[in-house]
């Protein structure tokens, strides 16, 4: 027998530690952009997972490289070769145009490992002194939820009870070239930032910040780390974010779309110089580089190629935000975004907002307080965009 939304949701919060308020709504089915309760109401999946579903729930594709694989290897350690990991290298670099690649599994430890190597760097190729490397991030930021990610956040929440934290850390504020120069030590290990930050609400720093922060970083000898872990694989129209601006980041953070919403696998890209500081023993992950992840991930980017999600979103990004800011409403404060990727910020809480649209078939989430992101998967059409824009028109 199939529970009931209401029950299932009674087990969650009587078992589950609280730190999620999801919406409530359960999901037991889903495919494509559409997402089924056990009841067999439908909803249109508007946040898709974080941006980790671009290619939609259940691609075929990306289940039959699962369920292939799944019958042949699922995980031999690193203490072995598999015979899906060179294929996933080369993948990854030719779509990155980097040398080397370094796979973990999920965001926040990709994140961890440019750090890692960053430090390292700084240590063994710019000859800072031990121990002193220091790494430059953004406010407003989001990388996640490890000690290292929640030391890099200015939000107070994700410190608070937390300490010691990790020291080695300076903050400017998002897009402020000029305080980036000032904040630039001998120390200076990395500028880490993402090109939109997502969870601060689809913040979009000024046009050129991305190849002024790059040319600074090169006059300083101090690598450009891009977190492209939500903003990377085509959600915002191309690519990755940095190609707005045609910058190519000294490293890259991959995560969530990578694995195409079904299965965890994140990386680090980067060249030789760089990814280079790692020796047998320095670093690695038992799951990292499974065959698995490697199977999925490669169906997952060739699916982003062959169905140019890249340019999809673009064009139906500029649709969407077109006909969002064309929207009369006083509480509307700001419709920001870039692709597929847009931000709703209202004079007041969004999650009221939220909860109506899911009562009209659209599931969203409000991020920060004010802000209603909406990332629909990438495969959506444009007649299921229009319907989604008239339900959002008839909420606002
Ligand atoms: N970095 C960015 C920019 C993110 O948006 C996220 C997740 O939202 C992360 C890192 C952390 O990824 P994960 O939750 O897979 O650890």
């Amino acid at each position: 027998t199939t529970k009931t939304s209401h029950s299932i949701i009674e087990q969650t919060d009587q078992y589950g530690a609280r730190n999620y308020k999801p919406l409530p709504i359960v999901v037991s089915k889903a495919e494509g952009i559409w997402v089924e309760d056990p009841e067999g109401n439908r909803y249109l999946d508007m946040l898709s997972a974080y941006s980790a579903v671009n290619q939609g729930h259940r691609h075929p594709k990306i289940i039959n490289a699962l369920t292939d694989q799944a019958n042949r290897v699922t995980l031999t350690s690193r203490a072995f070769h598999n015979d899906q990991l060179g294929p996933w290298y080369e993948k990854i670099c030719k779509l990155t145009n980097k040398e080397m690649a370094l796979p973990m599994n999920t965001g926040v430890e990709a994140v961890e490992t440019a750090i890692k190597a960053a430090r390292r760097w700084a240590y063994d190729v710019k000859g800072v002194e031990d121990g002193k490397a220091e790494i430059i991030a953004c406010t407003g930021n989001f990388h996640g939820r490890t000690m290292t990610a929640v030391s890099l956040s200015s939000e107070e929440e994700y410190q608070r009870g937390f300490g010691p934290l990790l020291p080695g850390i300076k903050l400017i504020p998002y897009g402020d070239v000029d305080a980036l120069k000032e904040a630039i030590t001998e120390n200076t290990a990395a500028f880490l930032f993402e090109p939109i930050q997502g969870e601060a609400g689809i913040v979009m720093p000024p046009e050129g910040f991305l190849k002024e922060a790059y040319d600074v970083c090169k006059e300083n000898n101090v690598l450009y780390i891009a977190d492209e872990i939500q903003a990377g694989l085509a959600r915002t129209g191309k690519m990755f974010a940095c190609d707005w601006e045609n910058v190519e980041p000294d490293v890259l953070i991959l995560g969530k779309a990578l694995g195409g919403g079904v299965f965890p696998i994140s990386c680090v890209v980067a060249n030789e110089d760089v990814l280079g500081v790692f020796n047998p023993g320095s670093h690695g992950s038992t799951f990292g580089g499974n065959p698995l992840a490697c199977a999925v991930s490669v169906a997952a980017l060739e699916v982003l190629e062959e169905e140019k999600l890249a340019d999809r979103s673009k064009e139906l990004g500029e649709y969407m935000l077109h006909e969002l800011k064309s929207i009369n409403n006083p509480k509307i404060k700001e419709v920001r975004g870039k692709g597929l990727f847009i931000g709703v910020e209202l004079t007041e809480p969004a999650r009221t907002y939220c909860e109506q649209l899911k009562e009209k078939g659209l599931l969203c989430k409000e991020t920060h307080e004010n802000v209603i992101r909406f990332a629909p998967p990438l495969v959506i059409d444009k007649k299921d965009l229009e319907w989604a824009i008239e339900k959002i028109k008839e909420v606002l």
